[in-house]
Order: C-alpha cells, then structure tokens, then sequence
C-alpha cells in the first residue's frame, strides 16, 4: 500500500463527508472515493451520517479505509441521507460549523442535489470550506453533463419499460409511464429515446394533446399493438393524464408510476466511475485550498464551478434530443 505523503503547503489533516437529499445509486462509490484518496494524502476523514441533521447532532465518526470496503457496488447511501429543514435556518448552521470544528474538520465533501448544495453554499458563505458532488438520478445540476445515479436510473427505467413492453405486445393497450423528474425530463427523455416511445412528456416542453391523441389513433389504424408514452412527474400526474386519454380516445390505457424502485439498486459501471473521479475531484480540490465549488464532468473531462454560479444557472434538457425522440417515433 503506497501513500502519498503531504507535499509541503497542504495543512488541511482532517475532512468530512456526508450524503443529503434524496439518494442515488452510486453515492457509496463516491464516498469510497474520497475516504479513499484523502487517506492516500494522509489526510483523516470523518463520516458524518444522515446529512446535516447528523452535522447538527454531531453524528460523525471516523472513516477507515476498511469503512468503505464492499460498498462500490452498493445502491442508497452507507452514510444515511436525510432531509432537515433546520440546517436552513443561520441558527442550524452554525450548530453544524460548531460540530466540524468541535471534531477539528477543515473541509467538507457533500454529496447530493442542488437542495444539498444550497447547505454547502451557506457553509462556504460561513467561511467554511464546502465542495459539492452531484448525486441525483435527475440529472438536473448545472455544470455538470452527468450526475451520479441517472445512468443506474436510467438503466433501471428501461429494464421496466422492457418488460411493460413484453406485456403489452399481448394486449392491444396504451400504457403510460409515470418516471422520477420533479423539474427535468432527463429521465423521461433519455429513457424514451432507449426504448421507443411513441411519446415524451417533459416539463421542459410544452406538449400537444390533439397530436397526442392523433398520433394514437394513426398508429392503431396502421396496425400498431400498443403504445409507450411516457410522462415525467413534474408535468403532473401519470394517472391523471391515462384517465384524460382514455376518456378523450376510448382506448384501453394502463398506467405504471415506477416510483422509488428508479432511485435503488446496484451502480451502473458509468456512474461507479463517475463517482470515483468526482468523489477524489473534490479531494484535490480541497487539497488545492477551494471552497465553494462544484465538481462536475464536461465531454468527459473533469470540471468545477463556482457553486453561486451552479445554483444560479437553470438546468436545461437536450432538446435536439426531444426533437429526435420525435421523430424517431412517427
Ligand atoms: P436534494 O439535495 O436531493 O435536492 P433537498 O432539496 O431535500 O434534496 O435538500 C436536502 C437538504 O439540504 C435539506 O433537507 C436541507 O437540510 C438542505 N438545504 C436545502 N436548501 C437549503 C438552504 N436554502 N439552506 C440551507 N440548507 C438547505
């Protein structure tokens, strides 16, 4: 086992790490990344579990190396997630600054989406320095081109459009499914590009429901045995949409929310990857003295932004790619 001694100028001894918000499949391989590269750099890592609701309770303990053994290829999050609705007050923040410097923490690695990311940007604005991995299956953090857990998400949605498929080939239905996406199609597009669906429904896009309906109708006179749209949650209920068409078509149709089966399971090799380069990315960050910034990869190379900038920007779907989807499915 080699290890990087410290170069002269790197005073940092001790870091922390924790995982907020909802979780995604690939945050343990992050955090095996940087338990990992910080003791290559000798440098003492700190877990803090269910993130700043353990920051504030001083739920913290020391990471070993064996502390993340076994864990690369686990779904959901050793270190616990949750939400906190305290750590948004300036009281709650500085009973989780208190907590950092009582365990002598010099910098800290959140991992998750951009509700975790505004904790990290108040902790940097409090002078403490704050990295920020994104960790989310909705892909929607800007500057980065991939978050880690949309690939497993992703991955995780066309295996059950699949087997929908497999059914629906035996009926002659419309099935509408419901996928995760609060406030990006990603999820929706990506997995309607991968498995055909005749259409998408992302909150980026206004949708015609003539057409819709229209396009339904043409493919069932052509001979069609069913049809896959699907619906990403932030343009509204799957449910609600399936009784519209129905009563607007008189076509039997099939709803399926696949709720938080998207969030679980083992990580893509993509996103295992992925983790690992941004977990460490935010390491030598630290190492370098950075604060306030968010990794991210960009055409495959590792990036970081000013995290004011990261919240400031909207996240934008890949419209070309809605275009496609489009027609593709004609
Ligand atoms: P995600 O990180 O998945 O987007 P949330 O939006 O639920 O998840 O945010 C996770 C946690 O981050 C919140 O429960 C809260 O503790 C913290 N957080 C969110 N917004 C703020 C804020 N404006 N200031 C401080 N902390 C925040």
């Amino acid at each position: 086992m080699f290890f990087r001694v410290s170069e002269g100028g790197n005073s940092l001894k001790r870091i922390g790490v924790l995982t907020s918000g909802g979780d995604s499949p690939g945050m343990n391989a992050a955090i095996r990344a940087v338990v990992r590269k910080a003791i290559y750099h000798d440098i003492e890592v700190y877990g803090i579990y269910y993130g700043y609701a353990g920051l504030i309770a001083g739920d913290i303990k020391k990471m070993e190396l064996g502390s993340v053994g076994d864990i690369i290829h686990r779904g959901g999050t050793m270190l616990y997630t949750a939400r906190c609705e305290e750590f948004k007050t300036l009281e709650g923040q500085q009973k989780g600054i208190e907590q950092l410097k009582k365990f002598g923490i010099e910098g800290l690695v959140v991992i998750g989406g951009d509700g975790s990311f505004q904790g990290a940007q108040k902790l940097t604005g409090h002078g403490f320095p704050t990295i920020g991995v994104p960790g989310t299956i909705d892909n929607d953090i800007p500057g980065t081109d991939f978050t880690i857990g949309f690939d497993t998400a992703l991955n995780t949605v066309i295996d059950a459009i699949d087997k929908i498929r497999d059914t629906a080939t035996s009926h002659e239905r419309t099935y509408i499914i419901e996928v995760m996406g609060r406030h990006a199609g990603d999820l929706a597009l990506w997995a309607g590009l991968a498995d055909g669906a005749e259409t998408i429904l992302i909150p980026e896009a206004d949708y015609d429901f003539d057409q819709i309906t229209y396009r339904l109708k043409r493919g069932q006179e052509r001979g069609k045995k069913h049809s896959i749209i699907i619906v990403a949650e932030g343009v509204g209920s799957g449910m609600e949409f399936g009784q519209r068409l129905k009563e607007a078509t008189n076509m039997e149709t099939r709803v399926t929310v696949l709720g938080h089966i998207q969030r679980g399971g083992s990580p893509t090799g993509a996103d295992r990857v992925l983790a690992s380069r941004l977990g460490a990315k935010a390491v030598d960050l630290l190492l370098e003295g950075k604060s306030g910034v968010t990794v991210g990869i960009q055409q495959n190379k590792l990036v970081y932004h000013d995290i004011d900038e990261a919240l400031s920007k909207k996240h934008t779907v890949d419209l070309d790619m809605y275009t496609l989807s489009q027609e593709l499915s004609i």
